[in-house]
């Protein structure tokens, strides 16, 4: 049989997913045929744009296990969604404190959230995080007071994928009595995730095989959770998040929402053979290559590795074909290296030497096995013309 040559390996699933065929095929109808407003409900072109609206709705609460489909907010992503839950809970609730609490990881629409209440006068605290990659639970223990109006720690790390122990941030919050966010943009649809053990929770439709441009947020209603809009207009979406919904994107989120329910374990074991068949391949052939973030703590998409003497950004150049992302993206403009890779004391020459690769629900084993070996033959060539190797 004549052997399919690889173009492209996209291996990025972490700074966005393509959209699923199954989600572009349900949200079609909704430009140009049922294109109504979902709010103008009083005429039967608004009535069905609802209808799609609400349907989503539940399918989004379906997945994280929330009570209710009233308590998911649509947004315009996980970016809104952390900044709505962040900055309007802390301006709703300051009568009663002003102290935020958050970690060091935290990707950074949730960081710099937080600088602009510090700016308004909240105190803000980032707790650190573990060589492992895993948020210090006794330094949020002493951090939690009853001052504490709210604490934000994401479920999953964007960068490392380690998964942060949510069950007990969610009794240290409880028994305190303050609120708990976690922005689970890179958790749902890959692991369980629970909203009964949290009050506010974060989600992006492109991360989950859905459309970009839409996300959601899990806002608890019993007992209720109170936000201060960030802007203002119709009152739309519990009168939270004004603005017309974008009615073929949320019916997107929910499609995303439901498929990632119906295949998130069989997904989950399938990547997970993958990630076993790639770093066996790549600590079989190649020494001095380390694993960033806890070993069993994680999700089997993404895969942070360190090359030790090279430069991930000098792996990326010399595969084009292979999209990963190295230590210093994200803000990709900057060489600065990762702020996660040195909040977890990873030796900054490791930090530059860094490259995330991640998996998903279209790659291959062919593709793994292709892009491992075209890793390994850039790392040694590179190392061979290295001076300090
Ligand atoms: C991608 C991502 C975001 C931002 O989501 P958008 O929908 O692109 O705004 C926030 N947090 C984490 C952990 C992410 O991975």
């Amino acid at each position: 049989m004549k052997k399919k040559t690889i173009d492209v390996v996209y291996m990025d699933y972490q700074a966005t997913t393509p959209c699923d065929k199954r989600v572009l095929e349900d949200m079609t109808p909704y430009f140009c045929e049922d294109f109504g407003n979902p709010h103008s409900i009083n005429h039967v072109m608004g009535l069905r744009a609802k209808e799609a609206v609400e349907k989503a709705r539940k399918q989004v609460a379906d997945l994280i296990n929330a009570d209710d489909p009233r308590e998911i907010l649509f947004t315009s992503g996980a970016t809104e969604s952390n900044n709505l839950a962040i900055q309007g809970a802390a301006r709703f609730y300051r009568e009663k404190g002003n102290k935020i609490i958050t970690s060091v990881m935290e990707h950074k629409c949730v960081l710099e959230a937080c600088r602009a209440l510090e700016r308004e006068g909240f105190e803000i605290v980032a707790i650190p995080v573990l060589r492992n990659g895993i948020i210090d639970l006794q330094s949020l223990e002493k951090a939690v007071d009853e001052r504490t109006i709210l604490v934000s720690v994401m479920s999953v790390n964007n960068e490392i994928g380690t998964i942060q122990p949510i069950d007990e941030i969610s009794e240290i919050c409880r028994s305190r009595g303050a609120l708990f966010h976690t922005d689970a943009a890179q958790a749902v649809g890959k692991i369980k995730v629970d909203a009964s053990r949290v009050d506010l929770m974060s989600i992006s439709g492109h991360k989950i095989y859905g459309p970009k441009g839409v996300g959601a947020l899990y806002v608890r209603l019993k007992p209720r959770v109170r936000l201060k809009p960030l802007f203002f207009g119709g009152g739309q979406e519990r009168g939270v998040r004004s603005g017309t919904l974008a009615t073929p994107l949320c019916v997107g989120l929910g499609k995303a929402c439901e498929i990632a329910r119906f295949e998130m374990e069989t997904e989950r074991i399938r990547l997970t053979e993958l990630k076993n068949y790639f770093l066996k391949k790549i600590f079989d052939s190649l020494d001095k290559v380390y694993l960033n973030g806890d070993e069993n703590r994680r999700i089997p998409g993404c895969i942070n590795l360190s090359f030790d003497g090279i430069e991930g950004e000098g792996i990326m150049l010399g595969m084009p074909d292979i999209c990963v992302s190295s230590g210093s993206a994200c803000t990709s403009d900057s060489l600065e290296p990762s702020y996660v890779l040195r909040e977890i004391s990873i030796r900054e020459d490791l930090a530059h030497s860094s490259l995330r690769i991640g998996l998903g629900r279209f790659t291959t084993f062919e593709e793994v096995d292709y892009a491992s070996s075209r890793i390994v033959d850039v790392v040694n060539r590179l190392r061979a013309m290295s001076p300090i190797w």
